[in-house]
């Protein structure tokens, strides 16, 4: 299974300062010859593979990035400043593409630590100091600046799901996605039409995006391919963690209803089961002092389990767990600051 989140965007160096026409002006020499300065170089644009990032969320909300330009020249044969660079931090495993040919200009699968240089800050322009000759000694004449080099790129990034959600149908997984999610990355390479995945990109800030992906179709036997199940359990298998939804009132036996579905995904693959998991209780917002819960929860506490009760419907709770998901995320990624490349679904 293959998500696939895209950006386009459009790429400007830094356009060169001007050189400069000026001629020194000394009390003891009045007709000096030229010392205009040379325009700095504009900004160049690069790339810079950031492991903290997982998405190309920030993409979708800036789709223009233009360097600053070259400062002008001056007298004294005094060059003007470079223009500042500007640098697209992408994650793991982003492919740039020119967006009209399709080219692959590159394809960033590893974090090295370097600037990659996507688009060359124009050249500054000659200041008239340069110009003089002995036959024309007061050149009046300075060289403009370069345009930067201009790109419009596409950016595409493989994501793999960093949260699975597992539960019940009825639960409240789809209207979990629906309420937490800014984004919706278009899925690619699912065979299965009518049923795709329920995905989203959640994003905390700019620094923290994870996307999440609803596990449905998991019921009793699902491990039998009931359900069609089995697939979307595979997909199970690539997440960090996983949030199993609980119903608070659907009338069943939550601590039941806890261990049928972990039951499931140790008929699966008994390694789910050693993933990091939240217990989530939803629909608290409708929950009537209830024993059964109360009872579920103190034995969760008994067994030291991750555990929230949160409604979907009204928030409660959401923010919270959304820290919680994201604290979790990133130890592990900062763990792994090593781990060269997140593996590709
Ligand atoms: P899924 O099958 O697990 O994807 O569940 P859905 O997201 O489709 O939700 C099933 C039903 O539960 C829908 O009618 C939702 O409106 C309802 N629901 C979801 N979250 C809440 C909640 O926090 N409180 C209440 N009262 N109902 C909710
Ligand atoms: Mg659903």
């Amino acid at each position: 299974m293959r998500f696939v989140d895209e950006a386009n965007i459009s790429v400007k160096a830094g356009h060169g300062g001007p050189g400069s026409v000026h001629f020194r002006r000394e009390t003891m020499e009045p007709r000096g010859g030229p010392d205009g300065g040379d325009g700095g170089r504009g900004g160049n644009i690069y790339l810079y593979v950031d492991t903290n990032l997982a998405t190309l969320m920030d993409f979708r909300f800036k789709k223009k990035y233009v360097a600053e330009s070259g400062d002008p020249g001056s007298g004294k044969k005094r060059n003007g400043k470079d223009g500042v660079d500007t640098i697209l931090k992408v994650p793991v495993g982003t492919i740039v593409r020119d967006s009209q040919t399709e080219e692959i200009l590159f394809e960033l699968t590893e974090a090295t630590g370097e600037n990659i240089l996507l688009c060359r800050g124009g050249r500054g322009g000659k200041g008239n100091a340069h110009f003089a000759t002995s036959t024309h000694q007061t050149p009046r004449f300075a060289q403009p600046g370069e345009e930067g080099e201009e790109k419009e790129i596409t950016l595409e990034l493989k994501l793999l799901a960093d949260v699975g959600l597992v539960g019940f149908p009825n639960v409240g997984k789809s209207s979990f996605i629906a309420s937490v999610s800014a984004a919706r990355p278009k899925i690619a390479d699912y065979a299965f039409t009518t049923l795709v995945p329920n995905l989203g990109v959640v994003r905390l800030d700019d620094r923290r995006t994870f996307v999440i992906a609803d596990v449905p179709g998991l019921i009793e036997g699902a491990h039998k391919g009931v359900g069609l199940g089995t697939r979307f359990l595979k997909h199970l298998e690539r997440t960090k963690i996983y949030l199993h939804i609980i119903d608070a009132i659907s009338g069943r036996d939550p601590s039941s209803d806890y261990e049928i579905i972990r039951n499931e995904l140790k008929q699966h693959n008994p390694e789910l089961l050693a993933k990091k998991e939240i217990i989530v209780i939803n629909k608290i917002d409708s929950l009537q002092e209830d024993e059964e819960i109360n009872k579920f929860c103190t034995q969760l506490e008994k067994e030291k389990k991750v555990f929230r009760k949160i409604s979907v419907a009204t928030r409660q709770g959401l923010d919270e767990l959304l820290q919680l998901i994201s604290d979790h995320l990133y130890t592990d990624k900062y763990e792994n600051y090593t781990q060269k490349q997140r593996p590709l679904a």
